[in-house]
Order: C-alpha cells, then sequence, then structure tokens
C-alpha cells in the first residue's frame, strides 16, 4: 500500500505529555487533551507545539521585529546624539537632536510595535489546543 502524503495540518497542533511523578515504570502518556497537573504534587503536564507552527511564528515575530528595529532606528539616533546634560525629564523641542524625528517616524513606529503584538497575539497557544479527550 503507497504512503500517503505527508501533510502537518493532518495532525495534532499540539500534545500533552503526562507529568514526570505519572510514570510507573511504562511510560508517561501522550494525550491530545491536557489532562492537567498531578492531583497529589501538582506537577504541570507538557505541552508540545507542532514545529511548523512554531518556525511560522518564530518567523513572523522576526518579520515584525525587524519591522519595529527599521522604525525605530530614527529614535535611537536621535537619543545617542542627546548631550549628557539632556535629562530624561526633559522636553526633546529642547534638544538639537530631536529635530531630525518627524511625525512620520513617531507613526512608524507606533504601528510597528502593534505589527509586534499582532505577531505575538498569533503565536502558538493554548488556543491550539484540540478539545477532544483522549
Ligand atoms: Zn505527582
Amino acid at each position: 500500500m503507497p504512503c500517503k502524503a505527508y501533510r502537518p495540518e493532518d495532525d495534532f497542533n499540539a500534545i500533552h505529555l503526562s507529568p514526570q511523578c505519572a510514570d510507573e515504570g511504562d511510560g508517561r502518556l501522550w494525550c491530545e487533551d491536557d489532562q492537567g497537573p498531578c492531583d497529589d504534587c501538582g506537577q504541570p503536564s507538557v505541552k508540545f507545539i507542532r514545529a511548523d507552527l512554531v518556525e511560522k511564528a518564530i518567523a513572523g515575530l522576526r518579520s515584525a521585529l525587524t519591522t519595529a528595529q527599521k522604525a525605530l532606528t530614527p529614535l535611537a539616533e536621535a537619543a545617542e546624539s542627546l548631550d549628557v546634560n539632556h535629562l530624561d525629564s526633559y522636553d526633546l523641542w529642547e534638544a538639537p537632536a530631536a529635530m531630525s524625528i518627524t511625525a512620520g517616524n513617531l507613526r512608524q513606529t507606533v504601528t510597528a510595535l502593534a505589527e509586534v503584538n499582532l505577531a505575538l497575539d498569533a503565536a502558538p497557544t493554548k488556543s491550539l489546543t484540540p478539545d477532544a479527550p483522549c
């Protein structure tokens, strides 16, 4: 019988390994559903998330972070050129270094940081855990 082509999306998004203390000599139980911590000692089960989902999330986060770093560059350069006597509590308009910062720089920074948050929200979480019991 020929093997069917593998498709990651046909596999579980995440599976759980029972707590270490649940091993009574014949190994630990793998389960699609989180069985929760040990009733006796509270030791947690271990969640494993499918690698392709994690890799996709990391790529999204890396892209969002790169965009954020580019957006923050003008602000970082301005900060580096501030006079050492310019205290954190001083308004920036008093510093020549601030002259290079534009409204667009600030808007791009806000947008880029929002993209990082969206990428974090899209990362694998408990929402990937299937509801079906073992
Ligand atoms: Zn236990």
